[in-house]
């Protein structure tokens, strides 16, 4: 398809996918939080972060938190936050322009290729399940995991296993916090994933995927993935939901398509499905290092 083609097809997507941004300055959460019992309020719940370095330590954290980090700004989270909640609207559904971004860091929820291929990735990692790893170890599927430091802590050996076949582990922030909202600390979500995850998988991750799709484009998000090593802000175009039903913003998966799904209990049926959803259309996973 050619670019002027592609642009005018893009118009609906990238209108309602500046439509989400929009809103999600009045209460981008309200729309998010399934399941939470409070959505309305989820935004004021979250107290201001402490500017302040404390000695205090994160629930069940196996490393001491050297900046902001405060027990009162992580447990508020920790009520707020809702992880496996990314939505279909959420990803700046369907093909949106592939560079909203001025400067180096690019934000895209999709490829431009003509192979034949398509991106798995996977976010969070609340769940490191046995089923799981067993069906990307057999049909070495190379999956890109976005993940909470806050959920991943205890779990090196198995996120290092499960992105062995091409992939890798990227920067889902520290505790899931929305990144356009006022009272979430930007810098620290993003900066202190990167020098964590540094530590703990050897090497600094260069994507990042902003909790619920909130503020890709908000100029303190660039500034500090910018500043701290982040060059590619991953959206999605494919929800494959926890109940392991498939989104599209226009059916059937294509070539270039990025894929969300979740660290939940029967991932490994998702899976899959969507292996062979893929199939049926010539199409295989690819890792997504390799086109980005
Ligand atoms: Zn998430």
């Amino acid at each position: 398809m050619s670019n002027s083609g592609r642009a005018q097809g893009m118009l609906p997507g990238l209108a309602i996918g500046v439509a989400f941004l929009a809103a999600g300055v009045g209460g981008f959460l309200v729309g998010s939080l399934t399941g939470s019992p409070e959505p309305a309020s989820a935004t004021e719940a979250v107290p201001a972060a402490s500017a302040s370095p404390t000695a205090s330590s994160a629930p069940s954290s196996s490393a001491p938190l050297p900046t902001p980090s405060d027990d009162a700004y992580v447990a508020a989270l920790d009520d707020s936050l809702q992880m496996g909640s990314e939505t279909l609207a959420e990803g700046q559904s369907g093909r949106s322009d592939a560079n909203l971004a001025d400067g180096d860091v690019e934000i895209l929820n999709w490829v431009e290729t003509d192979d034949p291929v398509f991106f798995i990735t996977i976010d969070d990692g609340l769940v490191d399940s046995p089923a799981v790893r067993e069906v990307i170890e057999r049909y070495q599927i190379p999956v890109t995991a976005f993940l909470t430091e806050y959920a991943v802590r205890d779990k090196t050996d198995y996120f290092e296993a499960v992105t062995a076949y091409g992939g890798s582990v990227q920067n889902h922030t520290m505790v899931h916090g929305a990144l356009n909202d006022p009272a979430t600390d930007v810098e620290w979500e993003i900066c202190e994933t990167q020098d964590r995850f540094e530590k703990q998988f050897g090497y600094r991750p260069w994507m990042m995927r902003p909790p619920y799709g909130a503020g890709p484009d908000d100029p303190e998000v660039l500034k500090y993935a910018e500043q701290c090593g982040i060059n590619r802000i991953v959206l999605w175009n494919v929800v494959v939901t926890d109940d392991n039903e498939v989104e599209y913003w226009e059916p059937p998966i294509k070539a270039g398509d990025i894929v969300l799904l979740h660290w939940v209990d029967g991932l490994d049926k998702g899976l899959e499905m969507l292996l062979e959803l893929g199939e049926a259309q010539g199409l295989t996973p690819a890792p997504l290092e390799d086109y980005i």
